[in-house]
Parts: C-alpha cells; sequence; structure tokens
C-alpha cells in the first residue's frame, strides 16, 4: 500500500491537474476535462480500472486525498485533493479553484529559495507590473521590475510607468480634455462670458504641458519603487533558462539575473499595416502625445477605442481630422452605441471614409508641415482614391510585447497571431511563470485590470490569500468627444447568450441641463440597460452616451457586483439635476417600440 501511496503521490505532483476515473465515471469526468481545457490547464487523466490491484490503488487515492467514500472521478489540482465533479465546477465557480492553479506549493515552483538572485521578477514597469512588484515586495520578497522602452519606428522612447501614463490614458484623456474645453469655451457666451469667436489651441504648448505632467509620474513612480524596496532596473529582458534572464541596458551593456519566479507584464505595442510607406511616414498613438510639430489635416486609420478617442480630440482641438474604418465602428462593443458615436464625431467634424484601407503612404514634400499622399481603397466598390494628409496615425491594433525574448524555448503558451499569454488565472503552462495586463489573451485590456490583477497575484504568491481577479463586468468607457461608458453585455450578445425573449431594453435619450442654453440637440445623449427578463430583471449591460460617462458608469459598476435588477434601479432616488438620475427612472421598453426621444420638461 506504501508504494500505491507514493505513486499516488508522484502522479499528483507531476501536472497541474490529475483526474482519478474508470470506464464508469468516465462520461462524468469529461465536465472536469472540458473545463481545464476551456482554462488552458495541464491535465492527466489515470484510468484506475485498468490496473490489476484496482481496489488497492482506489484505496491509496482515498488516503491521500483523505477522503472516504471516495467520489469516482477524483481530482487533484496543484497536489490538492479538490474532490469529484460536483466540488470541482463548485471550486470552479467561487474562485478556489483558481487559487490552487494560480498558487503551487513553494517547493513546486522553486520561489523563495535563497540561491536566486531574487524571489520574483517582474517584467515590464507599467501599469500591472509596477503594481505587482510593490504589492510583492510588502510580503518581505526580494523584487526586482526591469522596465525598457524600445522607441518606435519614429524614434519616439518614454520613462518609467508604461503604456497608460506615458503614451494611453493618460495623454489621451488630457488632450480629451483639451478638446472638451474648446467646446465649452464656445458654450460659455450662451452663459454670458463674452469669448472671441476666434478662439485659438495651440498644440505646442498642450504637448509641452502634457509632457511635463508625465515626467513628474515617471519620476514618482521611480521614487514609489525605491520606497518600497523593489530594485529597479532600466533594462530589456530576454530569458536564457527556466530561472534566468538577460538583462540588457540602454547603452547594451549585457548582465544575468536568476529569479524564484517571474510575473510577465510586458504589455502591447502598436501594430502597423504591411503596406508601403506605413513605418516611414506613419505614427501611432506612441508618438502623437509628445508630438512637437502640430498635426495638421490627419488620417486616422483604424474605427476602435484608439482611433475614435484620439480623432476625436483632434478634430476637437481643431485639426481637420479623418477617420477610416476598414468595418465596423467599435468592434465587440453595443453596435447602436458606437453608430451613434460615430454620428455625433461626423456632426463635430470628424469625417469618415468607410468602409476603406490605406494601400500606400507617399511623401510629397517634407516638412514641418510634411505633405503625405495616402492611396486608399474603398472596400464596396474596389475604388482606388488618394488623398493628401500632413499627419497619417495607425491604430489598428496592439501586438504583445513576448515574442523573442525566449518564452518559445521555455515552451510557454501564447497565440501566434497576437502573442498574447494562454494563462489559467494568471499562470501560464509554465509553472512558475505568470503574466498579467495586456498580454493576457481574452481579458480586458485596461490599467484597472492589470493593476488588479498584480495586486492579486502578488497577494496569493506570497500573502497566503486566494482572491482571483474578477475580469467579468468590468466597466469602461471610450473618451470619444461624446464619452460612452457600458458595463456587462452588448445588445447583441444580451440576445445571442440569452435570447430575443429573455431580454428587456429600457432606453431613453436625454438632455444634459448643461446643453440647454447653448441649444445642442436635445436627443444626442442616450442611455440603454438591458435586463435578464428570466432571472427577475437582472441588469446585464449598461450603455451611456453623454458628458461625463466614465464618472457616471463607475458607480454602477457597484451595482453589477451587487446583482442589480431593474427593480433596484426603480428603487434607488435619482440626483437631481443630473443626466445620471435618467437611470433610476427608465419606462421606455425597446420591445413597447415607443419612441425613446426626450420630450421637452
Ligand atoms: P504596459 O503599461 O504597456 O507596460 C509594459 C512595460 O513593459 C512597458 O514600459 C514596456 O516598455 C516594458 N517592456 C516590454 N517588454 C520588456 C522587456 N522584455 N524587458 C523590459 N521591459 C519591457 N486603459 C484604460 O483603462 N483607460 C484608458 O483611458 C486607456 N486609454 C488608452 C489609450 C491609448 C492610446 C492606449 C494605447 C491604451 C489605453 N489604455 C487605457 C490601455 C492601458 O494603457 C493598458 O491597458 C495598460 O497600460 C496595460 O498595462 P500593462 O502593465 O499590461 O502594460
Ligand atoms: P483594437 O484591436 O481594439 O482595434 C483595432 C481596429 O483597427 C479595429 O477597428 C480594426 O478594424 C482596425 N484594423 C485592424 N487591422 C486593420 C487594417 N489592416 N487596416 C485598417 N484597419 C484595421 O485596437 P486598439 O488599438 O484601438 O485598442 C487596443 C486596446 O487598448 C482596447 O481593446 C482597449 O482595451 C485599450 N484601450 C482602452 C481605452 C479606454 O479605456 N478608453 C482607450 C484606448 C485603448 P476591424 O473591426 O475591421 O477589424
Amino acid at each position: 500500500m506504501g508504494d500505491l501511496k507514493t505513486s499516488v503521490t508522484s502522479q499528483i505532483h507531476q501536472v497541474r491537474a490529475v483526474i482519478f476515473t474508470d470506464s464508469n465515471s468516465n462520461v462524468n469526468a469529461a465536465k472536469v476535462t472540458d473545463l481545464f481545457e476551456s482554462l488552458h490547464v495541464d491535465y492527466k487523466s489515470v484510468e484506475v480500472d485498468v490496473r490489476d490491484d484496482m481496489k488497492e490503488y482506489w484505496d491509496a487515492v482515498a488516503d491521500v486525498a483523505k477522503q472516504r467514500p471516495l467520489a469516482k472521478p477524483f481530482v487533484f489540482v496543484g497536489g490538492n485533493a479538490v474532490g469529484g465533479v460536483e466540488e470541482t465546477l463548485a471550486a470552479h465557480a467561487d474562485g478556489r479553484l483558481g487559487a490552487l492553479l494560480g498558487v503551487l506549493p513553494q517547493n513546486e515552483h522553486g520561489g523563495d529559495t535563497l540561491h536566486y538572485d531574487y524571489d520574483l521578477i517582474v517584467v515590464g514597469g507599467g501599469s500591472g507590473g509596477l503594481a505587482c512588484s510593490k504589492a510583492a515586495a510588502t510580503y518581505g520578497k526580494r523584487v526586482a521590475v526591469l522596465d525598457l522602452v524600445k522607441p518606435s519606428p519614429q524614434g519616439t522612447s518614454w520613462g518609467l510607468g508604461g503604456t497608460c501614463v506615458n503614451v494611453g490614458c493618460i495623454p489621451k484623456k488630457l488632450m480629451h480634455q483639451a478638446s472638451l474645453l474648446g467646446r465649452s469655451i464656445q458654450d460659455a457666451k450662451a452663459f454670458g462670458w463674452s469669448v472671441s469667436d476666434n478662439v485659438q489651441h495651440k498644440w505646442e504648448v498642450l504637448v509641452e504641458a502634457v509632457q511635463g505632467h508625465i515626467k513628474s509620474l515617471n519620476w514618482g513612480y521611480r521614487v514609489s519603487l525605491q520606497d518600497k524596496n523593489v530594485k529597479y532596473l532600466n533594462a530589456f529582458g530576454e530569458f536564457v533558462d527556466q530561472h534566468t534572464l538577460k538583462t540588457v541596458n540602454r547603452r547594451g551593456r549585457e548582465s544575468v539575473i536568476t529569479f524564484g519566479s517571474v510575473v510577465l507584464a510586458t504589455g502591447m505595442r502598436p501594430r502597423y499595416p504591411d503596406i508601403p510607406g506605413a513605418k516611414e511616414y506613419g505614427i501611432t498613438s506612441d508618438d502623437l502625445f509628445s508630438l512637437r510639430v502640430t498635426p495638421g489635416k490627419t488620417l486616422v486609420v483604424g474605427a476602435s477605442y484608439v482611433a475614435l478617442e484620439c480623432a476625436g480630440f483632434l478634430a476637437g482641438v481643431g485639426f481637420e481630422t479623418t477617420c477610416m474604418v476598414r468595418s465596423i465602428l467599435l468592434r465587440g462593443f453595443d453596435q447602436q452605441m458606437a453608430e451613434k458615436i460615430g454620428e455625433y464625431m461626423a456632426k463635430e467634424g470628424v469625417w469618415f471614409v468607410r468602409p476603406a484601407v490605406p494601400t500606400k503612404v507617399e511623401l510629397i514634400e517634407d516638412g514641418p508641415p510634411r505633405r503625405l499622399r495616402v492611396e486608399f481603397k474603398m472596400l464596396e466598390t474596389g475604388e482606388i482614391k488618394t488623398e493628401e494628409f500632413n499627419t497619417v496615425m495607425f491604430a489598428i491594433g496592439r501586438d504583445a510585447c513576448t515574442q523573442g525574448i525566449g518564452l518559445e524555448q521555455l515552451g510557454v503558451k501564447m497565440n501566434p497571431k497576437n502573442g498574447q499569454l494562454l494563462t489559467t488565472y494568471e499562470q501560464t503552462n509554465v509553472t512558475h511563470i505568470y503574466g498579467i495586463g495586456d498580454i493576457l489573451e481574452g481579458k480586458p485590456e485596461l490599467t484597472p485590470v492589470a493593476i488588479q490583477a498584480g495586486k492579486l497575484l502578488a497577494a496569493r504568491l506570497y500573502g497566503g490569500q486566494t482572491t482571483m481577479c474578477d475580469y467579468v463586468n468590468v466597466p469602461t468607457t471610450v473618451f470619444t468627444p461624446l464619452e460612452y461608458g457600458c458595463i456587462g453585455l452588448s445588445e447583441e450578445d444580451a440576445i445571442s447568450l440569452k435570447g430575443e425573449t429573455n431580454i428587456e431594453v429600457y432606453h431613453t435619450s436625454f438632455q444634459p441641463l448643461e446643453w440647454t442654453l447653448p441649444h445642442h440637440d436635445e436627443n444626442t445623449c442616450y442611455m440603454k440597460i438591458i435586463c435578464d427578463k428570466s432571472d427577475n430583471e437582472r441588469v446585464i449591460g449598461l450603455h451611456v452616451l453623454g458628458p461625463n460617462a466614465g464618472e457616471i458608469t463607475q458607480g454602477y459598476g457597484v451595482a453589477f457586483k451587487c446583482g442589480a435588477t431593474k427593480a433596484h434601479f426603480d428603487q434607488t432616488i435619482g440626483i437631481h439635476p443630473t443626466c445620471s438620475e435618467s437611470m433610476t427612472t427608465l419606462t421606455i421598453t425597446k420591445s413597447s417600440g415607443d419612441d425613446p426621444a426626450t420630450k421637452g420638461c
């Protein structure tokens, strides 16, 4: 019996999940194997009834599991007994399974042995990496964070803090604000202010102010790493073997460091189309926010978050802006809302060319301002057209910075198309290699998500905690000239998931009070909630298009976490006069066919 117990113990430590099963329980076992496959977990099925000592072997499994009677099939994860099929599915639902998958016993992944230079190295000092490294250090671990920005093809690079701080959320939101102020200055006249009709915006002033703010943030991050005892290495990391990284600093100096565990937080960089002139003459969001020359007449290629936000503020501060859309606006978002965003942007001066793709970019005359000729194809007619621009910006998606740094040799599984890592929660298939933030396949690519995942991972690895990052119903906002905030399902997804007869959509147009005096269109802003009729009208989607949608949406994120139903919204008393109060008085359903337009006071 002793030998059999040793055999079972050895089996359950060889791969992350082991299912002991027999021919009677194989059908049930499929529910567990399906689950492990969907989570990309390495698992092994051990068929006990092919053994001559079948009865003794089941006894040994029961002894190791310390469970009698023993459910069949029986599942172990990370060397721990989980239970039968029902227990395993329940453990998945309440997060315990993830905790077991995410935290293997220390001696299994070699995390804390003193002979490594660091207990943990975090590769990437962006939103996720900084949060994770600082959290890990608070548990007394020896932690280093590597961060080095490879210059863009136009030569732009930046300091510590990653995409959000340097070339993402922060400069984007400040430039969005610049464009909103332009609109407010005009509106101010209706409120009694004397404002010249010829108010001018100076791009160089904006860029300088934004870059100054970013520099102060870069400095703050360095100081906070020092305060938390995290070693900051301004160097690029490449894997040499399972526990060794080669680091190369800005001057090309190489070193080697060893680690127990590693967290990859390397983020993503913009993609370029494979057309002549794209890399030579085009820019991306990596360059835009520090562009010292005024963009002038600008073409933005793409139709997702980055493209629409940048096109929005460029037009808002006065540049002639064209957005070239290959197919739909904001793929993955509610399409009714996406089209409303497009309509508003078009009204505010963004010219949309769709469906179309660029085929060539040529330099006509060097600047500043540069003159570029863009050749593009109208996809419905096949017609080839050309137009001149001063700036061409590509926002056609991003690739994860995971390729060519030795992960392939270590066998880390990733999506070959964009380099995103296939993980179970934040653990890759190589047990001591973790990933957080934008580089995870199928997770929202947002700063707060990267931060939350990083902090929780550190707490699980070193703080004995079990809370997993909840990637469901993450609120988000697209900072287009009219902001769009949403949580949960789009109307299309709700219909395909629940069936059209099971959903009810409550909606209304609304007019912010602030829009009345300047006489803006009273039916431009719009909100809707999508309710699951088969579940007490639980709110499964919330969408709002209007000023400050980001601020509005955040609070409803909490309501989603609490499982709010339409009745909860109705029982909530609004704050008057706000836009958000309309969420508490929604009565018009889409199924009624009634007009959701505002009917005056
Ligand atoms: P990053 O912040 O990208 O950090 C990765 C870091 O790792 C970088 O500094 C990189 O240089 C470094 N690195 C890469 N490889 C190596 C290596 N081998 N060695 C050393 N260092 C390496 N999100 C929001 O929530 N709200 C917004 O409003 C918003 N706006 C955005 C606007 C734009 C234009 C863009 C592009 C993104 C925006 N995002 C926004 C997304 C947000 O910026 C990202 O989700 C977030 O920055 C991801 O954090 P991260 O830690 O995964 O990676
Ligand atoms: P996405 O991958 O979301 O979108 C790419 C866009 O480019 C799509 O519209 C796509 O069109 C188009 N496209 C792709 N290839 C081509 C091509 N060859 N020619 C023309 N068009 C093309 O990328 P983003 O860079 O916009 O955003 C990345 C992520 O960053 C977002 O998912 C988001 O999580 C995050 N982010 C968050 C923000 C926020 O919170 N406010 C702001 C900005 C970014 P098609 O639909 O036809 O494929």
